[in-house]
């Protein structure tokens, strides 16, 4: 028989390095005021934070885009412990002039890019630099049931340049089924038309299993959400519902809305692709551009 050399607890040594250093996840919100970012980064996470410098709250005041403004939280589950900042972009598309009204956000997402490059290239390297790169951006889609508005396309189109757009449907309990299905098919039919690119990307380095991941998410996004702060007894269980004009929507009922597909999305099958893509396409994209730029 082979000996046995050990270098297969490799992946034992870096799970416990990894352990330790825990995970940064960042994430921003963009879309209208009202349209329930708030509510649903709440309903995904809240029920883990165990630390959070200020407060997930519907009820901030209206604030104006360009106060750009992230929320730092420590979430823990079985031990891992995920760092976990939301940016808020309160009051976007609100002002009667939209007129390049997505600046300040793309702006914020490459200051991002810039400051951890910065920090690269210091020739005294810190040993983990503090990560405040964009690893996905939930972009939230008014349920007018008609069409994407002429702004969502252009503020999609520069955003899907710069950082992973995962786009949802908000407040989806305004639609039936019949409709949901008809409105998504539509922001399909202008995604493809307006050629915008959309996170998971094609990636050769995928194998089959995450290639029909992939595959299976792109049918479903984008996801028709539903958040709530509230929780109801439904049939002795306790679940986050929301009562609307035809009875209790249970969030956690994929017959209901796509939350859940969602969530997992976010935790459970796609949050190490969502980091590695960020640091692997979007950043080293604008990494290139600007070292390019410096030698000219
Ligand atoms: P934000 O301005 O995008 O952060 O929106 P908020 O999270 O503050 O929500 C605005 C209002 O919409 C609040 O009254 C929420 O209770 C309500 N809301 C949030 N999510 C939903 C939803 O999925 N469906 C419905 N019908 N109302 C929602
Ligand atoms: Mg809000």
């Amino acid at each position: 028989p082979k000996s046995h050399v050990g270098f297969d607890s490799i992946t034992t040594q870096i799970e416990k390095k990894l352990l330790k250093r825990g995970f940064q996840f960042n994430v921003i919100c963009v879309g209208q005021t009202g349209l329930g970012k708030s509510t649903l980064i709440n309903t995904i996470f809240a029920s883990h934070l165990v630390d959070s410098k200020g407060r997930l709250s519907p009820h901030e005041p209206i604030r104006s885009t360009t106060e750009i403004h992230p929320v730092a939280h420590i979430i823990e589950e079985n031990g891992v412990r995920l760092r976990l900042n939301i940016v808020d972009t309160p009051g976007y598309g609100d002002l009667v002039n939209n007129d390049r009204c997505w600046d300040p956000i793309i702006k914020y997402i490459k200051d991002q890019h810039s400051a951890y490059l910065r920090k690269e290239l210091t020739a005294q390297r810190e040993r983990y630099i503090q990560d405040t790169r964009i690893h996905c951006c939930l972009y939230f889609i008014a349920p007018t049931g008609h069409a994407l508005k002429p702004i969502d396309i252009v503020v999609l189109k520069k955003l899907s340049e710069t950082v992973n757009v995962v786009p949802v449907i908000a407040k989806s309990d305004s639609l039936t089924l019949e409709e949901r299905q008809a409105f998504k098919d539509r922001i399909k039919e202008e995604f493809a038309f307006h050629n915008i690119r959309m996170y998971p990307y094609e990636n050769e380095e995928y194998d089959s299993e995450e290639a029909a991941m992939n595959s299976q998410i792109k049918s479903i996004i984008p996801f028709a959400v539903v958040g709530s702060e509230n929780s109801m007894t439904l049939n002795g269980k306790t679940v986050r519902a929301r009562q609307n004009r035809w009875g209790t929507i249970n969030i956690e009922d994929e017959r209901h809305c796509e939350f859940v597909y969602l969530r997992d999305f976010l935790t459970r099958t796609h949050l190490q692709d969502l980091i590695e893509t960020t640091s692997q396409i979007h950043y080293e994209s604008f990494r290139a551009k600007q070292l390019l730029a410096l030698k000219e």
